[in-house]
């Protein structure tokens, strides 16, 4: 599988390199965002939601407490932080909601991998240095 490597030195460059992400993407494609807090997921996410133009970064904000952000028909934006077992994953409707002709950018996803699609991309972001982010693109398929 192709893996892509980015390095970004601003969250400005994370957001443009999102919005340049977003016009590669399917219409329908489950995103998972990988990496500690802070590292830049949710910055990231603001860009390709600003890419897929269903919203501007600023009205993009983390779904730690409402689990669920949806930008229209087409965008929806996940963070199971806050969750810590399977079965309240599964209380959320995430199969519905990856049946749809959508993007769907999910953190903390990776933590329950059993509940994700086994056809995905991954977007690991690591920090660096204070600014500088290392972002991997991969596209799995898990057999
Ligand atoms: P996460 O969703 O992974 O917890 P956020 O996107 O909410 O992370 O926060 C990332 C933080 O890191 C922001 O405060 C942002 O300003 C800062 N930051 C510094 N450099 C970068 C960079 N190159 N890319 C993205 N964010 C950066
Ligand atoms: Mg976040």
């Amino acid at each position: 599988m192709p893996v892509e490597i980015y390095l970004t030195a601003s969250e400005e460059e994370t957001i443009s390199l999102g919005e340049t992400l977003a016009r590669r993407l399917p219409s329908k494609a489950v995103v998972l965002l990988i990496g500690n807090l802070g590292a830049g997921k949710t910055t990231l996410a603001k860009g390709i939601v600003k890419g897929l133009g269903v919203a501007e970064p600023e009205q993009v904000s983390s779904p730690t407490f409402t689990l669920i952000h949806e930008y229209g028909p087409s965008c929806y934006h996940i963070d199971l932080y806050r969750l810590d077992r399977e079965r309240e994953v599964e209380t959320l409707g995430l199969e519905e909601i990856f049946e749809k002709e959508a993007v769907i950018l999910i953190e903390w996803g990776e933590r329950f991998r059993s509940l994700m699609p086994p056809l995905r991309i991954e977007i690991n972001i690591e920090a660096k240095a204070e600014d500088i982010r290392e972002i991997r693109f991969e596209l799995k398929a898990d057999s």
